[in-house]
């Protein structure tokens, strides 16, 4: 079974404008081709604000950068009267690769449910976009002891109805959401538990070689200081970053977590 690809994806959240996106990403992109002995065979991405989606795209374009981009979210709606919502087809349209999907904090303040979760997977997918769903506790199912079989009813929502052939392009970051954005990093022991049950998950529902090809990413208050123990983690293929990566130098530490 072929290895697989370590993705770094640095989620900026409600930040920066168009400007302010293109110098983070040239940035970046100088900071990363100093160090690229230290980051070959890591796959980076950028989740900037949709606003931001086109500037990035033609800054990428033109410097044949090796930085891929995602939206935060995408419509689980093809077209029409869904106002303020954006369709999987204009994300492609932008090039978009990857698509972040149930992140904790819509969740939270949009009421996005398990089955919603799964409709944007499933149309993420239609347009050849990879989604990245995140999944994860909060701080009262891990004082419970609940973490594992909470996150994977998650992951059974996010991938309800999708076939072996899709489910192995998806991407899956547990973040467990007493970890986002708190600088209370979840334990390598703590990450590894419950990414090794995601994986088992997978070959339960699909089968070995599905769950050998998703990556699964661990997100939360992850650092520079913090990601190379995480990262030495059997069932950890990546990490999705918010804070930390808006600055550049530190989010291309992040990426060369060797
Ligand atoms: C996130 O937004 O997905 C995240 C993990 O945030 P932070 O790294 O700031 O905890």
């Amino acid at each position: 079974m072929a290895a697989r690809t370590p993705l770094m994806a640095g989620n900026w959240k409600m930040n920066l404008d168009h400007h302010e996106a293109t110098h983070l990403v040239q940035k970046l992109a100088w900071t990363l081709k100093d160090a690229k002995h230290d980051f070959a065979g890591v796959e980076v991405v950028v989740c900037p604000p949709f606003t931001d989606l086109r500037s990035v795209q033609t800054l990428v374009d033109a410097d044949k950068l090796e930085i891929g981009y995602a939206s935060q979210d995408i419509s689980a709606h093809e077209k029409g009267a869904y106002t303020g919502e954006v369709s999987a087809t204009m994300l492609s349209k932008l090039g978009v690769s990857y698509a972040v999907v149930g992140h904790s904090e819509r969740r939270e303040h949009h009421a996005e449910d398990d089955a919603l979760v799964g409709a944007k997977t499933k149309a993420a997918l239609g347009a050849g976009i990879v989604p990245i769903v995140c999944v994860g506790e909060g701080l009262d199912v891990r004082q419970a002891g609940e973490q594992v079989s909470y996150t994977l009813a998650q992951v059974d929502g996010a991938l309800a109805g999708i076939s072996a052939e899709d489910a192995a392009k998806v991407v899956i970051a547990y973040e467990p959401v007493w970890a986002i954005g708190t600088g209370e990093v979840a334990t390598p022991e703590d990450a590894q538990e419950v990414c090794a049950a995601i994986r088992a998950r997978l070959a339960e529902l699909y089968s070995a070689d599905v769950a050998g090809a998703v990556r699964v990413l661990y997100g939360g208050s992850v650092k520079s200081t913090n990601v190379a123990s995480i990262m030495a983690q059997t069932d950890v293929d990546g990490a999705l970053v918010g804070g930390a990566s808006l600055q550049a130098e530190e989010f291309a530490a992040i990426v060369r977590f060797q």
